[in-house]
């Protein structure tokens, strides 16, 4: 069975390992040229490491990340702490690591490991412009006018998910009213007792910051309100005064961190959601990650069950008798947990929009979400 993917991010990448070691022919088809660094930090929950961990990315990714004791939810203006919520037991309540990570070296782990177990497995600067299903087959268009037939094709084109329109619904994604800043700080340009994990909140504003890079790199992610969004990507520029002056009412070891990102680089960008779909596939195409359920940051589960998918649809793949049969197990496995996970992140958005509340964040504790077993749990819900 030819399997094609489509998009080579976390989802893609994670799909076509979890494939090519399960026995599988396929190919990634990623529109980027290369991948870049994103200069941005990322959260693996322990439901998304176990995965990863068993396709053999655990010490790749041990030689960056960083496994914080704990993180501080503290009062944006007096920086008081008001919940701590310990994440350095979670390997032994789990079975598996919380690990931070710099995107781009979880990125490259996923590539390396790729290229070892299929080396022409990615194809850079292949942009699928439409798909056109055959009897039993589906072919590929591609912008450059080539074209490709492959037996399945997984769609793992994210949020903005030129598939997913294509076979669902030519709705775009809408604007969710939260607007980010992101950048990362070099350690040894702060002070020790600001390098560390937390979340600082209030009056509709949140800045969640942790280590990455084996603590070299300090990574922020800032959140406001805004009525409208018009502008696209994740590489906007935006000037550092004008983000100071959004967080200005902030404490002053959160100002003193947000003003020193490398290279006085910080970057904005929209937050976009879409309504949920309760058909993730159509003949052989089938929709992974972001392009099936694009969720809100504040759960840090987004990559995380994209991850899932992977390794789940894998398994589909293998058990069952033809990719339609594969494909309605799969959404029967995947569908409620990751509906449950959206809903739990919109929640989550909520709850910072609020005044700082221990009560309210005890809400943040996990529970069965980290327990999640994709690897070997049960399939079909
Ligand atoms: C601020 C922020 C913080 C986050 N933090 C976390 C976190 O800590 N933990 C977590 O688990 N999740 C987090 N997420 C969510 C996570 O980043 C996404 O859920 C995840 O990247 C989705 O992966 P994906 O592979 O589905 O899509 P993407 O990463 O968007 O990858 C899609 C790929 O498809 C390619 N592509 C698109 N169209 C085409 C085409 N037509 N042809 C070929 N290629 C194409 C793109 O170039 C891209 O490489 C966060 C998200 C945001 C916005």
């Amino acid at each position: 069975m030819k399997i094609a993917i489509v998009g080579g991010g976390i989802g893609g990448l994670t799909t076509a390992l979890a494939m090519t070691q399960a026995g599988f022919r396929v190919t990634v088809y990623e529109r980027a040229a290369q991948l870049t660094d994103q200069g941005a930090g990322i959260t693996l929950a322990p439901n998304a490491t176990r995965v990863l961990y068993h396709l053999g990315l655990g010490p790749d990714l041990e030689a960056t990340a960083v496994t914080p004791p704990m993180t501080e939810y503290r009062h944006y203006r007096t920086g008081r702490v008001i919940f701590r919520l310990m994440t350095k037991d979670f390997r032994e309540l789990y079975g598996a690591p919380y690990l931070r990570l710099h995107r781009w070296d979880l990125q490259h782990a996923l590539i390396t490991r790729l290229a070892q177990t299929a080396p022409d497995a990615l194809k850079f600067g292949s942009c699928v412009e439409r798909i056109e299903p055959r009897k039993s087959q589906v072919e590929l268009r591609f912008a450059d006018g080539r074209s490709e037939i492959a037996d399945v094709v997984i769609a793992a084109d994210g949020i903005r998910s030129a598939i997913r329109e294509a076979l669902f619904h030519p709705a775009p994604p809408v604007f969710t009213g939260f607007v980010a800043w992101r950048g990362l700080v070099a350690t040894a340009d702060l002070p020790p007792h600001l390098c560390e994990s937390a979340v600082a909140f209030g009056q509709g504003r949140h800045i969640n910051r942790y280590l990455v890079r084996r603590g070299e790199l300090l990574n922020f992610i800032a959140v406001a309100h805004r009525n409208q969004w018009e502008e696209e990507g994740w590489f906007i520029p935006a000037p550092l005064d004008e983000f100071l002056e959004e967080f200005s009412s902030f404490d002053e070891g959160t100002q003193t961190i947000i003003s020193r990102p490398v290279l006085g680089k910080v970057f904005k960008w929209g937050l976009f959601g879409r309504p949920w779909l309760d058909e993730w596939s159509s003949g052989r195409v089938v929709l992974l990650g972001d392009a099936a359920h694009p969720m809100l940051p504040f759960l840090g589960q987004g990559a995380a069950n994209a991850i899932e998918d992977a390794m789940i649809l894998t398994r589909c793949l293998k058990s069952e008798a033809t990719p339609e049969q594969a494909f309605a197990l799969y959404q029967r496995t995947r569908g409620p947990r990751a509906r449950a996970a959206t809903d739990e992140a919109a929640k989550r958005g909520e709850r910072y929009l609020g005044e700082p509340n221990a009560e309210s964040l005890k809400g943040n504790e996990p529970g069965a979400e980290y327990a999640y077993d994709a690897v070997s749990g049960p399939l079909g819900g």
